[in-house]
């Protein structure tokens, strides 16, 4: 079976025994195994990272900015198989994929900006006879660790700007999808970025609990769950380093009663069900206000019908399966949770089966109306294909029930009023 190891220095390198499976989740099988890196596989990668890091940072900005030029075009090239990696590890369709990596490349492209954006400040006399300058430097060795649900494009919102900057890299991916950090670091190398400038080094908590504790990593970026994040930022805060922490959120999109209903509820079936609701901008709550709630509740549950559930292999398909046995479980827990609590299960996607893919993780589409805001399925972040719908009299209702909602990511409104309020 194949083993996934680290990126190191340029190369597929790794001293840990010890593997973390990596599943298929449309078929709930075991297709790889990943490295679970040890304290010599991270010595290794530190050591690399910051002996990379002196040379790299004396790279003239403009330098690093062609590599970047190379690298962005190298993705382009490589499109189509880096959407491959990333849906058979994480199960979205190729295009939901495609269209991440292009979110991603977008980073790409405004790092190829670098000779511009460094540029310091000069301000003349700030007291008598004294001018004051601001110049920007690396700060060193930075690191990102990363959720399974964006492998291409969350990486990519950190490691092109801090590389164009002079920093080396080290990038921990999520355990579950690893594969795509690896070939993105490999896309690096040919695009021309001296070896140990991007390393790549897979594993789980421990790994991450060594990279928080490393006296040589000056920044932490995280993107996951909001208790990973809370630890992330306590713990790379406590050692002095620079830290970004990203958690967990719920989603409003409210309809107003003026609204083109068909273009909300189309907005809405994309927005709550793409990648089977794994995607931190998910719409989990739709927001119906005044006398159109019985109609909108009705287009979404007859459009929800029609959407294909199946594997990213069938041309078809709308949606993939969730990422793991686990979390079927947990999402499936909360639709309990939904009914047990009193809301209205319009559609139930429990216990839904593919031919041929009896044992993938997957969740139809599932819609709950008259959802209450003391509810746990309105409270706590589900991330997965299921869809509140609360009713509210007035758009300030609205606005009062999104403001005391403990996460937030986004809100959109819909309305045919020109002026969209805020
Ligand atoms: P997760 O927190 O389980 O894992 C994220 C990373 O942290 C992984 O690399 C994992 O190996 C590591 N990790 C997990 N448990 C750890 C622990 N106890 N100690 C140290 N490290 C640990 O998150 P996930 O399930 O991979 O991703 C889904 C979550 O990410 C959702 O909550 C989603 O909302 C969030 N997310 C947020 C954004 C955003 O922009 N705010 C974007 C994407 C995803």
């Amino acid at each position: 079976m194949k083993r996934i190891l680290n990126y190191i220095n340029g190369s597929l390198v790794g001293h840990s025994e010890k593997n973390i499976p990596v599943y298929d989740p449309s078929k709930g099988e075991i297709i790889s195994n990943v490295i679970n890196s040890n304290k010599d596989d991270f010595e290794q990668c530190i050591n690399s990272s910051l002996k990379s890091q002196i040379e790299w940072s004396n790279v003239t900005p403009l330098k690093r900015s062609r590599i970047m030029s190379n690298y962005k075009n190298i993705i382009e090239k490589n499109m189509q198989e880096l959407a491959e990696i990333v849906s058979i590890e994480h199960g979205k369709t190729i295009d939901d994929a495609k269209g991440s990596i292009t979110r991603g490349l977008e980073v790409v492209e405004f790092a190829c900006g670098i000779p511009h954006l460094l540029k310091g400040e000069f301000s003349q006399n700030v007291g008598t006879n004294i001018d004051s300058w601001s110049v920007r430097h690396p700060l060193g060795v930075c690191s990102g660790i990363t959720p399974f649900n964006f492998p291409a494009m969350v990486p990519m919102w950190m490691y092109p700007i801090s590389i164009a900057c002079g920093n080396s890299f080290i990038l921990k991916p999520s355990e579950k999808d690893p594969s795509c950090g690896i070939r993105l670091a490999e896309l690096f190398s040919e695009a021309g970025l001296p070896d140990g400038v991007f390393n790549v080094i897979n594993g789980d908590k421990d790994i991450v609990r060594m990279i928080l504790d490393n006296q040589n990593i000056d920044s932490v970026s995280f993107v996951g769950s909001t208790p990973v994040a809370k630890y992330i930022y306590e713990t790379a805060a406590k050692n002095l380093k620079r830290v970004q922490s990203l958690g967990g959120a719920k989603n409003h999109l409210v309809v107003m009663p003026d609204a083109n209903i068909n273009q909300a509820v189309d907005a809405i079936i994309g927005a709550a069900y793409g990648s089977a609701g794994e995607r931190c901008m998910a719409v989990s709550v739709a927001v119906a206000v005044g006398d159109i709630a019985d109609e909108l509740v009705n287009k979404i549950h007859l459009s929800s019908q029609k959407l294909k559930v199946a594997p990213w292999t069938n041309n078809d398909s709308d949606m993939g399966p969730v990422i793991s046995k686990e979390h079927k479980e947990k999402i499936e827990d909360y639709i309990a949770m939904g009914v047990e609590e009193g809301a209205d299960l319009v559609f139930d996607g429990r216990n839904y089966k593919i031919q041929g893919y009896e044992n993938g993780y997957f969740v139809g589409p599932t819609l709950f109306d008259n959802v209450k805001d003391d509810m746990t399925i309105y409270k706590e972040e589900i991330f997965g294909p299921v869809l509140s719908v609360v009713r509210v009299k007035d758009y300030e209702s609205a606005l009062e029930l999104i403001n005391n909602h403990a996460f937030g990511n986004g809100t959109s409104v819909y309305t045919s009023d020109g002026e969209v309020a805020r």
